[in-house]
């Protein structure tokens, strides 16, 4: 019989397990009688008692709209508000708060720069180019560009391993080419792209770059002047901060350049009958009332995620994920897509033969276990994979690894359960 080595976890590179007291939400049973197995982060993470209490703290004491009011609680959110923006600074190395923009999240970041950025600066004949593993969130924006102002639209294609095939990156640019889109970690896949490169490459054809870091900021420390960004989008609900609050960093020549998008409230400078000017940034990209408490409370999730240490977060899950990968791999059947573990940030997407992958993560339900199934919106890296849906497993600094060894052993199960009748399981022990 084959002897399969089992895979071990060097404990060494884990966070302590005693840092799940601080998210609440994480100490429940579901279904009656099992403890819940959150592997649903790639989606959107759990808040830890620091985030929620300063969101408390704010409505229960600071809370007043921003930038307008002359009084004392409007003064205590606006300076808390222009804090967390500092903070934002900080944690990514912008150089200028003034190159912060709080939007609802990476998409709508995303939007802002296509028509903003994209209508004022692309014209019929020009090129853009993306990935194939992009999220829905970083292609539809460019594909609305493309089909307002006649541009093209290229892909950077990927392996059958989900990695970028770079090579093809200097045919693509071309003289006509305005901005390359790219995920800095794709949210199926894993894959870690290396958008330092990308960057030199596109700026040294005179092209711009976006990059979508919602499946980077909350996990890999960034430095967008290391990275050489013009743009940056990411949402806070996926680092431990509530929804509808996001990051767009722009470079300050840029944004400066751009016509305002939203038209409204707080983003003027005068109005007057027929016409206003827009205020300075990052105001101007920051109409009507904005995301408070959430913005406050995006900067004690930095506050937190610095007092674990990034470098600590990014081992503890790449410790995780690489365990999670090869013992998932002992499932007969299973394929892994994407990239080996070493070319990967902490998630594992996989199909089995049967069943669905919709059902896969029903039973997994059951069984306490929380993942997500379907296209991630990511349809055209489906189609590319030739596979209809994926079932993803993502991970946080709150996992654990009995709760991988839970969810190999229940897709094993799963797996015998739907295996066709009469057929033996292959190799193995
Ligand atoms: N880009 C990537 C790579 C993502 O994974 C997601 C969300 O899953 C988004 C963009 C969109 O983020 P949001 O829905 O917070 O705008």
């Amino acid at each position: 019989m084959l002897e399969l080595k089992s895979p071990t976890i060097d404990r060494s590179k884990l966070l302590p397990a005693s840092l799940r007291d601080d998210f609440p939400i994480l100490q429940q049973i579901v279904h009656d009688e099992h403890p819940l197995v959150f592997l649903d982060n790639a989606a959107s993470t759990q808040r830890p008692r620091q985030v929620i209490e300063v969101l408390r703290r704010v409505y229960e004491r600071d809370y007043a709209n921003v930038h307008r009011g002359i009084h004392t609680l409007s003064e205590r959110s606006t300076e808390q508000y222009e804090e967390a923006r500092e903070k934002v600074r900080a944690f990514i190395g912008a150089e200028k708060p003034t190159e912060i923009v709080f939007t609802s999240g990476t998409t709508a970041g995303i939007n802002l720069v296509a028509r903003s950025w994209g209508d004022a600066n692309v014209k019929a004949g020009d090129e853009i180019i993306v990935t194939t593993m992009e999220h829905h969130s970083n292609l539809v924006p460019w594909q609305q560009l493309a089909e307002r102002s006649g541009a093209v639209l290229k892909h950077i294609p990927i392996t059958d391993d989900g990695l970028l095939v770079l090579d093809t990156l200097d045919t693509l640019l071309t003289e006509r080419t305005k901005i390359v889109a790219v995920a800095s970690v794709s949210n199926v896949l894993g894959t870690i792209n290396p958008v330092t490169e990308i960057t030199r490459r596109a700026h040294a054809a005179g092209a711009v770059v976006l990059i979508d870091a919602a499946q980077s900021v909350p996990h890999l420390a960034t430095n967008v002047r290391e990275i050489g960004a013009d743009f940056l989008a990411f949402s806070g609900h996926k680092m431990l901060a509530p929804t509808g609050i996001g990051v767009l960093f722009g470079r300050e020549e840029l944004l400066d350049a751009m016509p305002a998008f939203l038209g409204g409230g707080s983003m003027i400078n005068r109005v007057w009958e027929d016409r206003f000017t827009p205020a300075e940034l990052p105001a101007k990209f920051e109409a009507g009332t904005p995301p408070i408490a959430p913005a406050i409370a995006l900067g004690a999730a930095i506050d937190y995620l610095k007092l674990i240490g990034l470098e600590n977060v990014q081992r503890h899950e790449h410790e995780l994920c690489r365990y999670a990968y090869e013992r998932l791999l002992e499932v007969d059947g299973l394929r892994i897509l994407g990239a080996p573990p070493d070319r990967r940030a902490g998630l594992v997407s996989f199909t089995l033969p049967e069943p669905h992958a919709h059902d896969i993560a029903q039973l997994l339900d059951e069984r306490g276990i929380a993942v997500r199934a379907g296209h991630h919106c990511t349809w055209p890296l489906h189609d590319r994979l030739k596979i209809a849906a994926s079932t993803r497993a993502s991970f946080y600094l709150y996992n654990t690894p009995a709760e991988v060894d839970l969810l190999v052993e229940v897709v094993g199960e799963i797996r015998e359960r739907f295996r066709p009748k009469g057929r033996k399981r292959r190799g193995g022990s």
